[in-house]
């Protein structure tokens, strides 16, 4: 029987929208192009992963979805350059199982490994090494693309650099990446020199980081969303160098823990996140000084929580990344911080890293040089939509953008605001392409 579209739910990471969708699985790169063929004439395509998006950007209810993920084989890799190549459904949790024996990394990674190659080429994702290595985009040599009204093409920053350039970060919009070759980085252990380092306040921060991105490899802070005054954007910053020696061994293959079911509307209240950032606060202070760590519980600490989003109820929840450019980066944090206090709706992950000015070329990449800031908030309906546009107008104020990968809602003006490149996608995209986001936020062009 010819494979074809099946009625599924789906849910994106923070579980909301969940929407019915027409979602085929293939297992062979010759049942692509009749899953394309077959969607002509219907209410568009879209590839999707393993569903990290936390909003829209991977959904297409209205069409038809091709899940990538059963197109998992690597195609080759030389252990003396690092370079591999790879279907795009394999997840970068397998090219580390796979690589980091040979003494090979992720060139940069996302707070999770349950990404696919596709995936991390469609949001052109980065890690806590962007001021070293830039975004996931800048280490991709060749992609090979399919396309609806092209067939299939080999892109490279030689051949078709335009689609190539507008495939890094082009939100699945230009077609379906069927394979990739990347460039990994060699590394000489698998475990880092991490420093724990508290910081008492958003000047401290900003103190810390200008002199810590000079020296390490790896830099990312938890900021206490409860302290205000004073001590607004107190926390602590982790910041890791690979340890020059020692074992080149992977991660585990398991989850340590499973979240069995949703968690009861309410668990992630007011009361519950003043005792969260207090109680890991405070460890995390008396933890200061240095330890050597595998890189799976120093980049990965999320991944040991099989279905962590579940914590969040039955609503489920928002995630807000934002950038802000260098010159307004301190007032934009510490005014997003004291609306989120204002409001009473602080966040239990608060992540602030710096981005870099290394660019990958993509025309709507999630890029700096600034400082950006990722927020998670309960779904409580409308109190919570309005917080989060009170933190998008924040944003284009300081001249900044909002992350596509995080979001379920920000408005056309926002999106436009942040990526006055999106017409260049636009004029690039697949014509058989789209996504429940992208029709959001270019609908009226
Ligand atoms: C715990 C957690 C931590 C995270 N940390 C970070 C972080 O630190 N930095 C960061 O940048 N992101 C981060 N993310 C976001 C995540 O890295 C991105 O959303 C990533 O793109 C998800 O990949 P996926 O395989 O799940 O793709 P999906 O979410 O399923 O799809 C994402 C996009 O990729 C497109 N796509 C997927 N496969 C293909 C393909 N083969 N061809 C064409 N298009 C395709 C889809 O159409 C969609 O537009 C995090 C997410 C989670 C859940």
């Amino acid at each position: 029987m010819a494979l074809s579209y099946h009625s599924q739910i789906i849910e994106p990471w923070g579980r909301t929208p969940r929407l019915p969708h027409q979602v085929a699985r293939p297992q062979h790169q010759d049942q692509l192009p009749g899953l394309i063929a077959e969607a002509s004439g219907s209410g568009g395509l879209l590839a999707a992963g393993l569903h990290r998006s936390y909003g829209d950007s991977g959904l297409n209810p209205d069409g038809l979805m091709i899940s990538m993920r059963g197109l998992d084989r690597f195609i080759a890799f030389d252990p003396a350059t690092g370079v591999l190549r790879a279907e795009a459904g394999v997840s970068l949790d397998e090219i580390l199982r796979m690589a980091t024996p040979h003494g090979w990394f992720l060139p940069t990674t996302p707070g999770t490994r349950f990404v696919t190659l596709g995936g991390a080429i469609a949001n052109d994702v980065h890690g806590k090494n962007h001021h070293r290595a830039g975004s996931f985009g800048r280490h991709v040599r060749r992609i090979g693309l399919l396309r609806s009204d092209a067939g299939g093409l080999e892109l490279s920053a030689q051949d078709r650099p335009e689609l190539f350039h507008a495939t890094l970060g082009g939100l699945g919009l230009t077609g379906l990446i069927a394979w990739a070759e990347i460039a990994l980085a060699p590394i000489p252990s698998t475990f880092v020199d991490e420093e724990t380092v508290p910081f008492a306040n958003l000047q401290e921060y900003f103190r810390l980081t200008a002199e810590s991105d000079g020296r390490f490899e790896h830099v990312s802070s938890w900021i206490d969303c409860s302290a205000g005054g004073a001590a607004l954007g107190r926390g602590v910053m982790y910041r890791a160098n690979w340890s020059p020696s020692g074992p080149l061994t992977p991660h585990a293959p398991r989850q340590k823990l499973q979240v069995p079911v949703t968690a009861p509307p309410g668990l992630m209240n007011r009361l519950t996140l003043r005792a969260f950032n207090a109680a890991y606060g405070g460890m995390q202070r008396r933890r200061q000084g240095t330890a050597r760590k595998h890189y799976g519980g120093a980049f990965y600490p999320l991944d040991a929580i099989g279905g962590w989003n579940r914590f969040y109820g039955p609503a489920g929840f928002y995630q807000h990344q934002f950038m802000a450019p260098v010159e307004t980066q301190q007032d934009a944090v510490a005014e997003a911080l004291r609306t989120l206090s204002a409001a009473g709706q602080g966040s239990f992950l608060a992540v602030l890293k710096s981005l870099g000015p290394l660019r990958s070329g993509g025309l709507v990449s999630f890029e700096g040089p600034g400082a950006s800031l990722a927020l998670d908030f309960p779904n409580r309906g409308e109190a919570t939509l309005e917080l989060l546009e009170r933190l998008d107008s924040i944003v284009v104020a300081a001249g900044g953008k909002v992350y596509p990968a995080k979001d379920g809602r920000m408005s056309a003006a926002t999106f436009r605001a942040g990526y006055p490149r999106w017409r260049e996608l636009e004029a690039l995209r697949d014509p058989l392409f789209s996504s429940r986001f992208w029709r959001r936020v270019t609908h009226d062009q």
